[in-house]
Formats: C-alpha cells, sequence, structure tokens
C-alpha cells in the first residue's frame, strides 16, 4: 500500500463544507473501485493527477499595466497514451477544477478507446475583458511556459470553455518557436487552414445525438415520436439539436444562460438558429412560450439534455425530472446523489465521459491525420467518430448490464479496467 490517507480523510461533505468538482470526480471513481475491488495501489496512483503545473505569470496590458495572471495543467494520467484535455479561460478556473477535468479526460478516453491518458489546463481570468492582443499575449506566455511539459507526443490541448480554434493557431506558434519545428499536432481543434480536422465543431453534438440513438434502440424509444429539451443551445447543445432533428426527435424546449424557450410542437433548429443570431439570446421566440433553465430540466420530454454547466441535477430536482433518458452533453452536470435517484426511478443516464466524448475523438482523428500529413473528407470523419461513439457505447452498455450498475459506474468500471491494465503491462504497479 502506498504512503497516502487520501482515501481516509474525512469527505467534505460530513464536514459540512460544499463539495469541490474534485470530490465529485473521486467520489464517482470510489464507486467503481470499490465495486470492481480495485487494488488499493491502482486506486491510490489512479485517485490524484500524477503531475500538476501552477504558474503564475505577468501579461503586459494594452495601457501599459502589467496583470499577473495564474494558470494550470493538470496531468492526470497516461497509461494508455499522451496527455490529452482541453485549456479554459475562465474567471473560476481553480486547481480543484482542473484536476476533476483531467480525471475526466483520462476516463473519456479509456471510454472512446483512443489511445490517450487525461489532462485539463486552465487560465483564472475573464476573457471577455481582454482585448484580442491581450489574449493573444496572455496565450502565448502560458503556452510558452506550459511548453516543457506538453507537446505532440506527451500532452496535447484543445480548445474548452472560451478558448477556440484562434487560440489553438496562437499556441500551436508558440509552440513551433521553442520547438523549431512547425509542430501542429502539439494541439488539436485548430483553424482548417493549419492542420484542423473537418467535422471538429460538429463532433460532440454529433456524439450526443449518437448515443442517444444507441441507447433509443434498447430501451425500444421511437425516436419519431420522441420529445427533447436541451439545456445549452451553445457548441454542443446546438449541434446536438441539429443531429436529433435529423433522427426525428422531436426538441420542444432550449435555453441558454438568459433563459429558456418551449413550444410543445417543436422547435426547429434553423428557425432557432435564426432567432439566436439576430437577437443573441434565445429568449421571445415568437409563438413559443418563456421558461427558466429550471423549468426546462423538469419538462415533461422523452430526452433530456444538459449541454451547460456542471451540477444541475442535483439531489433537489432528481425527482422532478421526467424524462426517460439523459444525455450528458456538459461535463458533470449530474451530482451522485442525483445519479442514485435517477437510478432508482428507472431513468437511463448517458454520462459525460460516454456521451461528449466526441469531442475529443475527433481531436484524436485530427492528431492523427497531423501526424501522417494526410486530410480526410467531412464524410470520412464523420464515418469513423460514428463508428468510435457506437462502439464505446456498445461496451459501457454491455458493463452495465452485466454489473447492473448504472451507464456512470459501468462507463467507469470499463475506463477503470483499461487504464488498470495498460499500468500492469508497463509495469506501474
Ligand atoms: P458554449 O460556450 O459553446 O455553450 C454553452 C451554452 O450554455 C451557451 O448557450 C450558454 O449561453 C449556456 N449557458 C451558460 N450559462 C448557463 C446557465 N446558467 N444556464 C443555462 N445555460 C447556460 O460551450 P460548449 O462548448 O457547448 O460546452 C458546454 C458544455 O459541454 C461544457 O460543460 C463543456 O465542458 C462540455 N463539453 C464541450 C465539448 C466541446 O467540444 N465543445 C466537449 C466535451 C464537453
Amino acid at each position: 500500500m502506498l504512503e497516502t490517507t487520501s482515501k481516509h480523510e474525512a469527505a467534505p461533505s460530513s464536514l459540512g463544507m460544499q463539495k469541490t468538482q474534485y470530490d465529485i470526480a473521486v467520489e464517482q471513481f470510489q464507486r467503481a473501485a470499490d465495486l470492481m475491488k480495485l487494488d488499493e495501489n491502482v486506486q491510490e496512483i489512479l485517485r490524484k493527477p500524477r503531475r500538476i503545473l501552477s504558474i503564475n505569470f505577468p501579461v503586459k496590458m494594452d495601457d501599459g499595466r502589467i496583470l499577473l495572471y495564474q494558470g494550470f495543467r493538470s496531468q492526470h494520467n497516461n497509461a494508455l497514451g499522451p496527455y490529452k484535455g482541453g485549456i479554459r479561460y475562465h474567471p473560476n478556473v481553480t486547481i480543484e477544477e482542473v484536476k476533476a477535468l483531467s480525471m475526466w479526460m483520462t476516463w473519456k478516453c479509456a471510454v472512446a478507446g483512443i489511445p490517450f491518458g487525461g489532462a485539463k489546463g486552465g487560465v483564472t481570468v475573464n476573457p471577455k475583458l481582454l482585448s484580442k492582443h491581450e489574449l493573444e499575449r496572455l496565450s502565448r506566455t502560458f503556452f510558452s511556459l506550459i511548453s516543457e511539459i506538453v507537446g505532440p507526443f506527451r500532452d496535447i490541448p484543445a480548445p474548452d470553455v472560451y478558448t477556440d480554434s484562434q487560440t489553438m493557431a496562437w499556441f500551436m506558434d508558440e509552440y513551433s518557436k521553442v520547438d523549431r519545428n512547425n509542430a501542429n499536432a502539439v494541439v488539436t481543434g485548430k483553424p482548417i487552414i493549419i492542420g484542423g480536422s473537418l467535422g471538429r465543431d460538429s463532433a460532440t453534438g454529433k456524439g450526443v445525438a449518437v448515443t442517444v440513438e444507441e441507447a433509443a434502440r434498447h430501451l425500444k424509444i421511437d425516436l419519431k415520436k420522441a420529445t427533447c429539451a436541451i439545456q445549452g443551445w451553445g457548441n454542443v447543445g446546438s449541434f446536438a439539436h441539429m443531429f436529433l432533428e435529423e433522427a426525428g426527435v422531436k426538441v420542444v424546449a432550449v435555453s441558454d444562460s438568459k433563459g429558456g424557450i418551449h413550444k410543445k410542437t417543436g422547435l426547429w433548429f434553423n428557425e432557432v438558429a435564426a432567432h439566436k443570431k439576430k437577437n443573441t439570446s434565445l429568449a421571445n421566440l415568437p409563438s413559443s412560450e418563456n421558461i427558466t433553465n429550471e423549468e426546462l430540466l423538469e419538462l415533461d420530454v422523452d430526452i433530456l439534455v444538459p449541454a451547460a454547466l456542471e451540477d444541475v441535477i442535483t439531489e433537489n430536482n432528481a425527482r422532478s425530472i421526467k424524462a426517460k433518458l439523459v444525455a450528458e452533453g456538459a461535463n458533470g452536470p449530474t451530482t451522485p446523489e442525483a445519479d442514485d435517484i435517477l437510478f432508482k426511478k428507472g431513468v437511463t443516464l448517458i454520462p459525460d465521459i460516454l456521451a461528449n466524448s466526441g469531442g475529443v475523438s475527433t481531436s484524436y482523428l485530427e492528431w492523427v491525420q497531423n501526424l501522417q500529413h494526410l486530410w480526410w473528407t467531412a464524410e470520412e470523419v464523420d464515418h469513423r467518430l460514428t463508428a468510435i461513439m457506437k462502439k464505446a457505447f456498445a461496451e459501457v452498455w454491455k458493463t452495465s448490464q452485466e454489473q447492473n450498475v448504472d451507464m456512470r459506474t459501468g462507463a467507469y468500471v470499463y475506463a477503470i479496467g483499461k487504464v488498470r491494465d495498460a499500468m500492469q503491462i508497463r509495469g506501474w504497479v
């Protein structure tokens, strides 16, 4: 047994403190580890990230002021391949959040069957308050400082909340200077012109739709008669809407940070997109009623897709959820307490590490294209992504059925088993 006390420390909830995302990530891991009777040494290693780089760095503002920012890169585990995970810019970024997200990436890559480990990064900043030049300086400085631990075969970052293909272009350019090579495989989610993949933008929403279709087949839900509500009509939510509509699902409610809209006869993707473009928010779409984000979650629909924030389905509202199927587009939208309530109610929940793994799977396809200097068509990428998602779903479904557990625990058991096997065969334990 390794010399640590982590498993035996009192859980924050029992001390009356709010659980962090990392506490939740460890709790989810522990459920599966206990079920698997996972070797104690393996548990100790997997409960914590292998390495966390914490950086304080100055950025010169346009008006000449120097501001100090804090950023992190957490590398959780690389038994299955190089570390992989996004970098987010947000005022609420903390080391605890980045640690949790890096752990989830390890399981997500293992579930998807792609040869990556898990990492995540972030800078504590409100990017909306910075000019484009300030953002560029911040991005270049941060990336040059983490260059010592990233690389095309070490750790491959990607966009996350409030970072995008432009940020990746700056990252790639900065790393290429340090590496003295044109290293486009060091990040994914790049603009197409410098090696981005076709289909990356829509990949996560597409993956959500594929997992919903697979679940519906098993649960005998006729998608042509099914209704759906989507919380968060951003990248993931809007493309999930588009692909679910293509599959025949009637999307009756969608929302953004300012609230939601509900229309019993269905909200067409094109209608919502045109309205959002014109008004910048979703509210007040003609012939639909405005609803709150809380009301959206409790609508009488067959399918619910939380695709915005973490911790939105909790012990306070889980009993009021009416959907039969929940597909987690967002990372961490459901608390462990809510998981139990939904499972007891007979709700099938497709966990984030499966439902939203289409993004990282297409990042993998981008990386493969970069390393081989070849380009696939949108159809080729789509075909490969669909195959990855279907296989991942089948494996998680099988494990959950065999173990008689909810799909999150099933996904963890499947993912942890793969990481454990890789650690063992590499001689780590
Ligand atoms: P995004 O910024 O494009 O969209 C987020 C959406 O959520 C926006 O419509 C925003 O208005 C809405 N929103 C913000 N605050 C809200 C609130 N309080 N209530 C309701 N809606 C609110 O982000 P995204 O890329 O779509 O990511 C959404 C989630 O999916 C995040 O949890 C992210 O980590 C996860 N995710 C994204 C990807 C990806 O490829 N983009 C991949 C995996 C997981």
